[in-house]
């Protein structure tokens, strides 16, 4: 499952970081969550907690902090630059779960609200990055 792998690669850095900075406990990880995300909160949380058990003593400590990042488009056609929350409004329940889940299918929803245009980028607020990775030695 994708949460796993993620979850994985969270926990994998955390660990390389304790062996890197011979630390004996990690007390704390921050991360960043773009609320244009392909995961499932819940199972991520999950997989966290069952990944951090498997490394003994490491985690016994660990706060985890995970704040979300609204998500930020900007329009390739004319350079205005809007939030999810702006477009939400135009799109019905459904389409939401959808865009938050597969953030390709915004391109087929979302289009700029100055110029109409469906060609954009998305700036910030997608997938999921370490903020900081700290410990106790
Ligand atoms: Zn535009």
């Amino acid at each position: 499952m994708h949460e796993w792998a993620l979850a994985d690669a969270v926990i994998q850095t955390a660990v390389e970081v304790a062996q890197r900075e011979s630390l004996k406990k990690i007390t704390s990880i921050k991360m960043s969550l773009g609320e244009l995300q392909e995961i499932e909160r819940e199972f991520f949380d999950t997989a966290l907690n069952e990944l951090m058990k498997t490394h003994g003593d490491l985690f016994s400590k660990t706060k985890i902090n995970i704040k979300t990042i609204k998500t930020r488009f900007k329009c390739r056609a004319c350079g205005h630059q809007w939030k999810l929350s702006d477009t939400e409004k135009t799109l019905d329940e459904e389409t939401r779960e959808s865009i938050h889940f597969i953030p390709e299918v915004a391109h087929v929803f979302i289009r700029c609200p100055k110029c109409k245009s469906p060609d954009f980028d998305i700036v910030e607020g997608r997938g999921i990055g370490i903020d900081s990775i700290v410990g106790e030695k």
